[in-house]
């Protein structure tokens, strides 16, 4: 079988009957037999599983859902019945969840079919996949660089091609930074438009699951497969559900495009600066119109991000304690000594780097001074979207202020590591929605990703100025060889 590699492609030769549910499987685990050694994407494959499942969507004849018959991969912290859901963490090492996440209810119900879990920086922290305690996952770009994370491994796969697409999780950026630097596409979903039911808790007020995949056209089919009210989720939003499809091919003539002008500043690779004030043009040239703003506040994003995520996750993770479930040390000689050792082994140096900055900003003297001032940060970043909103529709920025880094370049300095989440941090604290889609590639062939930020639940608005740009350049037809 020929490539073939994004989800309508399939749908495509499915419905002109030139191929079968089972051989697009087949081709899938050909494809992961052939390449993972060298990218190291997956944490678990389940190979027989898939195949028994693409037999039955031949045998059922059921082409209805665009989804089904396709298979995918999850990042790790997604609850799978039966499957080990580890978080990339000692402490959950042989954790198999009794129930599914409502994502992968989801997908399952759409005929979609499970190929593999995918690896992640441990509990989603991180920006590299370096942080996971099982294994790094590399760039299928270039096999000396990180993918990018914490949903690396999901980016990774699907960059090259083990699988059509996967969902990964967003918390300051996780889903756009991997998928940036590995040359796909990622939207990150308006705080509430997609259930977190089954979701492995990070930050709470900040985590949402968004897909991860070739194109724009394939991110909406996934995210109307996704995106929906789930009573089991009590921040999911009740609203009408959208086919986003439908908003793809739109005229963008007169759309209001914003640039905010803290994003094009100091901190900015010239390459990725170049590429993306050619993006700005290409917009222009499509009859869009673009406005100068400003967000003046997203420069204390990043310090209220590392309080508000440090604070929700000391408390989130508190109940890994070696009693319930996951890892348990050998030896203790007391219920206190018990918990120490286990969670002293279980947790990697970051996790527990964030659950101690999470505790002490929690505790009592400095609750005010921290946590308190960065809730306060929050309500004035969201305002400043607010603000920007009343003059665009939607904001263009880069998605990260560099392309892929090397493994272990900023292993050593967290806080370097923390800078390349600059520009999607303010999102999340907002939980408003951005997509970051290919917009070119530096001089030493890595990807680029643009960002494009809309309003709450104004998902339609930013697939809509996403694909017009996908139709204006071929960016995201251009494979990586591995
Ligand atoms: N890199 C950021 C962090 O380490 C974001 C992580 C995420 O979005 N899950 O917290």
């Amino acid at each position: 079988m020929e490539r073939i590699s994004t989800i309508h492609e399939i749908n495509d030769l499915i419905n002109k009957k030139e191929i079968t549910y089972k051989e697009v499987t087949n081709a899938y685990i050909h494809r992961i037999e052939s390449v993972e050694e060298k990218v190291q994407s997956l944490l678990k494959f389940m190979p027989e599983e898939a195949l028994k499942k693409a037999e039955e969507a031949d045998e059922s004849g059921n082409t209805l859902s665009p989804l089904n018959g396709i298979p995918y991969g999850l990042k790790d912290n997604i609850c799978t019945e039966g499957y080990e859901t580890t978080c990339a963490s000692k402490i959950l090492y042989n954790f198999v969840p009794p129930y599914s996440a409502a994502v992968a209810e989801n997908l399952n119900a759409s005929g979609a079919i499970l190929l593999g879990k995918t690896n992640m920086d441990e509990f989603a922290m991180g920006s590299s996949n370096e942080n996971s305690s099982v294994k790094k996952t590399f760039n299928p770009w270039d096999i000396s660089r990180v993918p990018g994370g914490s949903s690396g491994g999901s980016a990774a796969s699907v960059a090259a091609e083990e699988v059509v697409f996967s969902l990964g999780s967003d918390t300051g950026g996780s889903i756009r930074q991997p998928a940036s630097f590995c040359g796909v596409v990622g939207l990150k979903p308006t705080y509430g438009l997609v259930s977190r039911y089954g979701l492995i808790a990070f930050a709470s007020s900040l985590d949402q699951i968004g897909p991860i995949t070739k194109d724009v056209t394939d991110c909406a089919i996934v995210l109307n497969t996704i995106a929906g009210h789930d009573k089991r989720d009590s921040t999911s939003v009740s609203m009408e559900k959208k086919d986003y499809t439908t908003f793809l091919n739109r005229e963008i003539k007169g759309m209001k495009i914003g640039i905010a002008r803290e994003y094009f500043a100091e901190g900015l690779n010239s390459q990725v600066e170049s590429l993306l004030k050619e993006a700005i043009k290409t917009y222009r040239d499509m009859g869009a119109e673009i406005v100068e703003t400003s967000l003046p506040y997203s420069k204390y994003a990043l310090s209220a991000y590392y309080i508000i995520s440090s604070a929700e996750a000391s408390s989130n993770l508190a109940r890994y304690d070696g009693i319930r479930y996951g890892y348990r040390t050998e030896e203790f000689d007391n219920l206190l000594d018990l918990y120490k050792k286990t969670r002293s082994e279980g947790f990697g140096e970051e996790v527990k780097r964030r659950i101690m900055l999470g505790t002490y900003a929690l505790s009592s003297g400095y609750y005010d001074a921290y946590y308190k001032k960065a809730l306060q940060v929050r309500t004035l970043i969201k305002e400043d979207f607010d603000n920007a909103f009343k003059s665009c529709d939607v904001l263009l920025s880069p998605t990260c202020p560099t392309t892929a880094f090397k493994i272990g370049e900023k292993s050593a300095n967290p806080l370097e590591m923390y800078l390349s989440d600059i520009y999607t941090v303010p999102v999340n604290i907002a939980g408003i929605p951005a997509i970051s889609v290919p917009c070119g590639f530096d001089r030493e062939g890595l990807p680029v990703g643009m960002q494009l930020t809309g309003r709450a639940f104004g998902e339609n608005d930013i697939l809509k100025a996403a694909y017009a740009f996908e139709q204006a350049t071929d960016f995201h037809k251009k494979r990586a060889v591995i």
